[in-house]
């Protein structure tokens, strides 16, 4: 089928790149006009496993090209995907890249007699595709709805593994509005995985991603929650807990003596706080969507609140240890949101890392591929970026371990006492084993002890 895909970050690149290497004949749409060169040079301007080889292939086969010019995307395509930044700001989600797409895919579909499907992929609050989207193309295109097919389409895809999560998706959800619309978006999949298509209207599918990821974050703070408990009473590591909590046969379940340890219970474990670009902005969103539809929901507001406290115990707990930060060296591991992406947004090693220099230390901090988003972020003579974590922890007076890259997990008790001037570790995603770290003579503590 022939597909443009509007905004070409995370979703709609590694949307497009898996769609073309499905068999679709792809063009992606960007307004920034140096994203569009590096994608067609082969060159992926965000970090995903897999992406970038992909692309390159995609390209070389003429199945993908990228550019600026949303008319002849979409006058060249039958389905036009919208997937721009939807952000949190001044207190509310702000849909205007939304509406600014929806009205310029309007303005061409005025001049198209082929039938069109519009479909949103960005998270939008429930509603949004109904009336704001369906409104916009309506008046830009003179058309009536009907004369033009609209569906939702959410994206389940994590950053990190996006490739594998999109060509092996645990869900398909779409919403329509029609019986036409659902067809051609089903075609879009239905000729490449066997999954059921789960079908709904355009508002369920758009709350469906609301709830998956407000379940997960619910997760994480309700962990944290009782990390906290544990550690105001003392005496209990929540890590024990978990391990116990995750027993319970209404949890685990068990075959032939094996256990097996369903997906949610990754998220039962305490931590220094959940970030990135959606679980933050997407929560806030629903907060003040449902709160505007006259329901207050007080489960969420909790589990934001929670979490917004996390990064700071991190700093608290160092403090504990080795007093006042003011002109130490303090070594941060990770600033990415999680391991496997360059992306920062929301994460807490940002807001650890302000904290600490507000504090006056001088922070060291180190990521091995978001080095680069992070410097456009923070800016301090009392900073320094790197990806070498020896350069890091060498002379430092405490580390905070705050994203889990495989190479700072594998790093060895020997290695950090050799480097650091204080052997003091504060593990914020609980990934080193305590006994072992004490052993060494190293000073540990993390989330939940
Ligand atoms: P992003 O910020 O990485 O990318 C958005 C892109 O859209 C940018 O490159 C921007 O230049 C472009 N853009 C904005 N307005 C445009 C316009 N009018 N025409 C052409 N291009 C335009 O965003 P993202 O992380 O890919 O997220 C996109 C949507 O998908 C959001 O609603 C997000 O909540 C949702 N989502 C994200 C993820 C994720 O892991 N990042 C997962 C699932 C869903």
């Amino acid at each position: 089928m022939r597909i443009s895909v509007v905004g070409t970050g995370y979703v709609g690149l590694v949307s497009g790149v898996c769609l073309a290497s499905l068999g679709h004949d792809v063009i992606c749409v960007d307004k920034k006009t140096e994203i569009v060169n590096k994608i067609n040079n082969f060159i992926s301007p965000i970090f995903e496993p897999k992406l970038e080889e992909m692309l390159e292939k995609v390209i070389k086969l003429k199945k993908l090209h990228a550019t600026t010019d949303i008319s002849w995307a979409v006058k060249n395509s039958e389905i036009t995907i919208i997937a721009v930044g939807t952000p949190f700001k001044d207190g509310a989600i702000d849909l205007s890249y939304i509406k600014e797409s929806a009205k310029e895919i309007g303005m061409q579909l005025a001049g198209k007699n082929e039938y069109h499907v519009v479909c949103v992929k960005s998270t939008v609050v429930p509603g949004t595709t109904d009336t704001i989207v369906r409104t916009a193309i309506e008046e830009a295109s003179g058309k009536k709805i009907g004369g033009f097919g609209l569906a939702m389409n959410p994206e389940f895809l994590r950053e990190g593994c996006a490739v594998d999560d999109f060509m092996m998706p645990d869900r398909i959800v779409i919403g329509a509005f029609d019986d036409q619309s659902f067809h051609v978006m089903a075609k879009v999949y239905n000729t490449v995985f066997d999954d059921p298509i789960i079908r709904t209207n355009l508002r369920t599918a758009e709350m469906i991603k609301y709830t998956s990821n407000a379940l997960l974050a619910n997760l994480i703070s309700f962990s944290n929650d009782i990390s906290n408990i544990c550690e105001s009473i003392g005496g209990i590591d929540a890590i024990e807990v978990f391990k116990g909590l995750i027993q319970d046969k209404r949890i685990v379940v068990k075959t032939k003596g094996e256990a097996v340890f369903p997906g949610l219970t990754q998220y039962l474990k305490p931590g220094c706080g959940f970030g990135g670009s959606c679980f933050p902005k997407d929560v806030k969103a629903l907060v003040t969507h449902s709160t505007a539809h006259a329901y207050y929901p007080k489960i969420l507001e909790a589990v934001l609140a929670i979490n917004e406290q996390q990064p700071s115990k991190m700093v608290e707990k160092l403090e504990k240890l080795i007093g006042d930060v003011q002109n130490k060296k303090i070594a941060v591991l990770g600033v990415a949101f999680k391991p496997e992406t360059d992306d920062i947004r929301e994460s807490p090693a940002i807001k650890i890392i302000k904290i600490l220099l507000e504090k006056g230390a001088t922070v060291f901090a180190c990521d091995p591929k978001a080095i680069n988003s992070a410097a456009k972020e923070l800016e301090s003579e009392f900073l320094v970026l790197t990806n070498d974590y020896q350069e890091v922890l060498k002379d430092a007076e405490g580390v905070l371990l705050i994203t889990p890259w495989e190479s700072f997990i594998r790093i060895k008790p020997e290695e950090f006492s050799r480097l650091m001037k204080k052997p003091v570790i504060v593990d914020g995603r609980r990934v080193y084993d305590k006994l072992e770290m004490e052993s060494h003579g190293l000073i540990y503590t993390g989330i939940g002890i």
